[in-house]
Parts: structure tokens; sequence; C-alpha cells
């Protein structure tokens, strides 16, 4: 129950184990084409360009800047924890120019900032902020930021890394152009590979670049020679294909209980958990409307020894928590509730563990934290 990487469910671990066969083997490219229409249906896209890259949620990142960033580009990056650092650390690096706005660790992206900063940038070329911090446990409203990168004729990049799967996310009704995300978050899937997909708008931008994509490995136009539909498949580098098996099967899983439920099966056993962390007397970083289901930030009580309760949840209770991040190292937890280990067993275990374990350092906490979490269960 940390900040990823998540449970992974039995069937995805047994499809990791299927035999490796070559990554243009015909059954392989049939597979690939289910993968992409599984990644379509995750996003709620129907974008061409979609795929897993063959690297972890940072290299969907990478592959998002690289592509879509030419050298002197504007570009609006919002931070509101860590993972907006790096994102500025990319515009950098592709050498644009990053025009930052800035909001408090465990705040959402303001709307309101990001259209004064596009009003004083009429020259910008994209937007770009993280749908859920994982280090706050904030969520910011796509939507809106998105219609904002559409009214004044910029792209929008967003970072779905801890989002896709556990919170509602539309890409083409939200109007997204580029998304990349993990595999080890809310899909419960091992780490290791990034969905990314980028609207037409997007792709088109990519073809008509005047400079080289300064990374060969994530230069969409090569790329797309091995993953693009009706593309001769020709090789680019070998596919991580147990991994990809694995992928094909959470993404099925996903699909067989419905992006839906699976929304509703997160916020379900957040309210749960949250009512029993309350019930213990214990408060959120986040402002509830703004809170993700699949991560929680709580701070840590007066008199609680954070390494101690984090070494005996693992130790005794085959438990892991996360730590606080950044300026909220030592201050918060960040409790998980990411794909398959969002379910009831594993909010009763937490609650009933940290309960027990804090009591034992002699933390001035409530009890009845699990009688909470159970009313929320019954209604
Ligand atoms: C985990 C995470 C990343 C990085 O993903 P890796 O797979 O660790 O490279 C990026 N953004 C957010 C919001 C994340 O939570």
């Amino acid at each position: 129950m940390g900040p990823g990487p998540s449970d992974i469910h039995p069937r995805v671990l047994a499809a990791l184990s299927r035999p490796t066969i070559g990554h243009l083997d015909p059954a392989f490219i049939t597979m690939m084409d289910e993968l992409k229409q599984l990644l379509q249906y995750a996003f709620q896209t129907s974008n061409a360009l979609t795929l897993p890259v063959s690297a972890p949620g940072s290299a969907g990142m990478e592959a998002c800047f690289a592509n879509l960033v030419e050298p002197g580009d504007k570009v609006i990056v919002c931070q509101n924890g860590v993972f907006g650092g790096r994102m500025k650390e990319n515009v950098e690096r592709c050498g644009g120019i990053p025009i930052m706005v800035m909001d408090d660790w465990g705040k959402p992206v303001d709307p309101h900032k990001v259209e004064e900063a596009l009003k004083a940038n009429p020259d910008t070329v994209a937007l770009a902020f993280v749908h859920a911090e994982t280090s706050t446990g904030a969520l910011s409203d796509v939507k809106t930021l998105c219609e904002l990168a559409q009214k004044y004729d910029c792209l929008s990049i967003v970072d779905a890394v801890t989002s896709l799967g556990g919170s509602e996310l539309r890409v083409d009704d939200w109007g997204v152009d580029a998304i990349y995300s993990g595999t080890q978050k809310c899909l419960s899937c091992v780490p290791g590979l990034s969905p990314v997909s980028f609207s037409e708008r997007a792709a088109e931008r990519i073809r008509s670049r005047t400079s080289k994509v300064q990374s060969w490995f994530l230069d969409m136009n090569l790329v797309m020679g091995y993953w693009g539909a009706g593309a001769k498949r020709a090789y680019h580098h070998t596919a991580p294909i147990n991994p990809l098996y694995a992928l094909h099967e959470a993404l099925l899983m996903l699909q067989e209980e419905g992006l839906e439920q699976a929304w509703a099966r997160h916020s379900q056993h957040y309210r749960a958990l949250a009512a029993g962390l309350e019930a213990m007397g214990l408060t959120f970083l986040v402002e509830e409307r703004y809170r993700l289901p699949q991560l929680n930030a709580v701070y840590i009580p007066a008199g609680v020894n954070d390494a101690e309760v984090r070494n005996l949840l693992l130790q005794d209770y085959n438990l892991e928590i996360g730590a606080g991040l950044g300026e909220f190292a030592g201050k918060v937890w960040r409790i998980g509730l990411m794909g398959y280990a969002s379910r009831k067993e594993n909010v009763l275990t937490c609650l009933s563990a940290l309960e027990a374990v804090m009591l034992a350092q002699g933390a001035a906490i409530n009890s009845g934290a699990v009688a909470a979490a159970n009313r929320v269960y019954s209604s």
C-alpha cells in the first residue's frame, strides 16, 4: 500500500511467465494490436498513436517532451509537487523554455494562474501538468486545463502515471493532446512500461518538426515503424515481450471489470480508509474535494516515530506504506490504494495494523478505525 509498485494480480504474474516468443512473431503482432485497443479503452481515446513505451513512466514523460518540444519552444509547466519539477527538467533538456506556474504542495493546479500565464505568453507551444500528484495525493482538473490549452492554441501534455485506471480520465472528451502513464500504479502490472497516447494534432506536430527528436530511442517517427497501424513492423528495438504479456492481461482485467467500475472501486475503498484514519484522529494533507482515492497522504501524529512505524508495519504485518517526499518527508505517510491493492482486506489490515503500532508507541489516537471503515462498507 505504498505509492507504487502496487500489488499484482496472480493472473498478471502468470501471464508474465508465458514462453518468450519473437517480437515479430505473428502471434505477438496480433497481441500488439489487441494491446493498442485495450490501451485506447483505458485512456478513452481513439488516437491511432497509442502504445506502451518500452521503459518506465519517466520514459513516457521524456517521450512526450522530446517529441513535442523543439529548441526555443515555450512550455508552461505547472508544478504542485515532485513530478512537475521533472517536467521542467525535460523542457530544459529539450532546449525549450519552461514558464513555471507554481502551486503549493497538496493543492491542485490553479486554472486561473494557468490562464494568466497563457495570456502573458501567447507564443506558448504546450501546457504541461500532472493529473494525479503522487507526492501529495492532489488531483488536478484535466478537462478545464485542456480547454485552456485549446483556447490559447497550444498543446496539452498530461502526466497520468498515477491516475490511469484509478481516477476518471477521458482523453478524447477532455481534449488531451499528449499523455503518458505507468504500469505499476493503478494498472497493477509490473514496472517498466509507459503507455502513451498522442492526438492527431500532436502527431502532426511530431511529423512536421524542423529539428530531429534528440532521442533516437524515443523518436515516435521511428517507434511507429514497429507499433504503427499497417506498419511493416520493422525492427526498432527488441520489445520487452514478457512485460507486454503482463500489460495485456492487466488491461484485459481492467476491461472485464469496466473502467467506470474500477474508478468507483478506488473511490469506495478510499472512503472506507479515510473514515478509519479520521476516526483515529489523523488528518489529510489534501482538501477533501481534491483528494486522490489511490494515494492518501495523512499527517503523522505528534510523538510517533515515522520510520519505526513503517518498519514495524513491514516486519510484523507484511504491509508497506509510503514515506513523505520533499517538504513532507517525515511529516506525512502516503498510503496507496492502487489497482489490485484497492480492496477491503487491505483497508482493514492497514487500519488495524496502524492503530496497533501507533498505540504501542504511546500515540494519542482514538480507537474504532476498523468499525468506522466497516460502516462505510455496510452503508
Ligand atoms: C511514478 C510516477 C512517475 C514516474 O514513473 P516511473 O515508472 O517511476 O518512471 C511520473 N509521474 C508520476 C505522477 C508518478 O507517480
